[in-house]
């Protein structure tokens, strides 16, 4: 049997492997609204200060802190976007309202609530502070500071500094154009009757789902059939606008299993079973021109776990991310979890906060053809082999996938 050939690769082995042929994609320029959760491909440095003038945080008058307790004349106002002119000399006051730039002269703003105004005069308190109430200019960003490195993923905040620093079009990475297709006879449109052996292909739904959550441009290829040439056809007639494919189904070591003859007909299969439970079957290969393949196995649960430790990093790195994996955080195991045999298991939990703690429950039947399993899991526990397990009340990293 041809697939037993392949070596059993330990998973951290595996992961490295993936990660150590994956490129990190060209840079791509897009306006700011289509910039959120793309990643810098360039430093974004200051090209002027910000704020770009003196601007008042209050509505009142700006004044010289020298003329404390004085009553001053009112020379005018200066209003957001629209500046008073003249200067504030010793004696004088111009009104300011918030946003506005405090004129040449003044050195502080008073609040009005702190003030009397008797017609075109205001008399200010008896103590006053030079600096008070006002944004110096360059008091957040000075011109010519580095303001996000390249790396940097983009959020609403960081959108919003690029927008005021006037900068309408940033430079990103290319995310990555994922081609991705269901394997196998038995499978059928989610929706249409299945006949008699027929089941929904339901992979290609959630690894859909995962592959946007991910930041991958998806092109559906559909059901590919158990049949070498029809299969060959189909992803050879993707792959030139492809930067990876995923395939789920056919690689395990049933004589209708294509995918690994077809990905070495393709290019080099650098991965062919991994000591991973679930997902033992895992395929990775790399094909022309720096593409990759990830033939996961068709069980469900087998599908998207190997998408999260193999996938999910690899299309991270290729945006440019620097964090590639899931967040972790330490939880006491509320169950006995044992490894079967030499395979790493990532056991699917479910997590409640006790005090300070996060206590895991194990979501039961581990099988990986039971969804239920993950639906609903907050984390992944990594059970290492061996007989001796991880005992219940110990303390280990989590993967996060989301929080209660
Ligand atoms: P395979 O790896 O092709 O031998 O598939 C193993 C099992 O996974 C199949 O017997 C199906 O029960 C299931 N399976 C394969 N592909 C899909 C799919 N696209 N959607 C749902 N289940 C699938
Ligand atoms: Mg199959």
């Amino acid at each position: 049997m041809r697939a037993s050939a392949y070596p059993l690769v330990d998973a951290a082995d595996a992961a490295a492997l993936v990660l150590e042929h994956t490129p990190v994609l060209g840079p791509e320029t897009v306006a700011l609204s289509e910039a959120s959760g793309r990643v810098l491909a360039e430093d974004l440095v200051a090209s002027s200060a910000l704020p770009p003038h003196p601007a008042s945080a209050v509505d009142g008058y700006a004044v010289r802190a020298a003329d404390a307790g004085r009553t001053l004349r009112v020379v005018g106002e200066s209003a957001a976007g629209r500046p008073l002119f003249a200067q504030v000399d010793p004696g004088t006051a111009a009104r300011i309202l918030t946003g506005g730039v405090v004129p040449v002269g003044a050195d502080t703003v008073v609040m009005v609530e702190d003030t009397r105004v008797d017609g075109d005069s205001v008399t200010v308190p008896a103590v006053l502070k030079a600096g008070t109430n006002l944004h110096r200019p360059g008091a957040d960003l000075r011109a010519g500071e580095l303001v996000m490195p390249a790396g940097t993923q983009l959020g609403p905040a960081e959108i919003g500094l690029a927008a005021a620093l006037g900068v309408p079009r940033l430079q990103v990475h290319r995310r990555p154009r994922v081609a991705l297709m269901s394997t196998g006879d038995e499978l059928v449109e989610v929706g249409e009757t299945p006949g008699p052996g027929q089941i929904p292909d339901s992979n290609r739904w959630a690894l859909l789902a995962a592959l946007r959550e991910a930041g991958a441009e998806v092109r559906l290829l559909g059901i590919g059939p158990d049949n070498a040439n029809d299969l060959r056809k189909l992803v050879t007639g993707a792959l030139h606008d492809a930067d990876a494919l995923v395939t789920s189904g056919g690689v395990s070591v049933g004589t209708h299993d294509l995918v690994k003859p077809l990905l070495e007909s393709l290019g080099t299969v650098h991965v062919g079973r991994v000591k991973l439970k679930p997902g033992k079957p895992f395929t990775f290969a790399t094909l022309s021109e720096g593409r990759l393949a990830f033939g996961l196995p068709g069980f469900p649960v087998s599908s998207l776990v190997t998408f999260e430790v193999f996938v999910r990093p690899a299309l991270r790195k290729m945006q440019g991310l620097v964090q590639l994996q899931r967040p972790s955080l330490q939880v006491r195991l509320g169950f006995h979890a044992q490894a079967v045999g030499d395979r790493t298991e990532y056991h699917r939990v479910t997590l409640r906060r006790e005090g300070v703690e996060l206590i895991a429950t194990s979501t039961g039947s581990q099988s990986s053809s039971r969804l239920m399993s993950l639906a609903g899991a907050h984390a992944l526990v990594r059970v290492p082999p061996g007989d001796q397990g991880i005992s219940a009340g110990s303390v280990v990293e989590a993967l996060i996938l989301s929080l209660p």
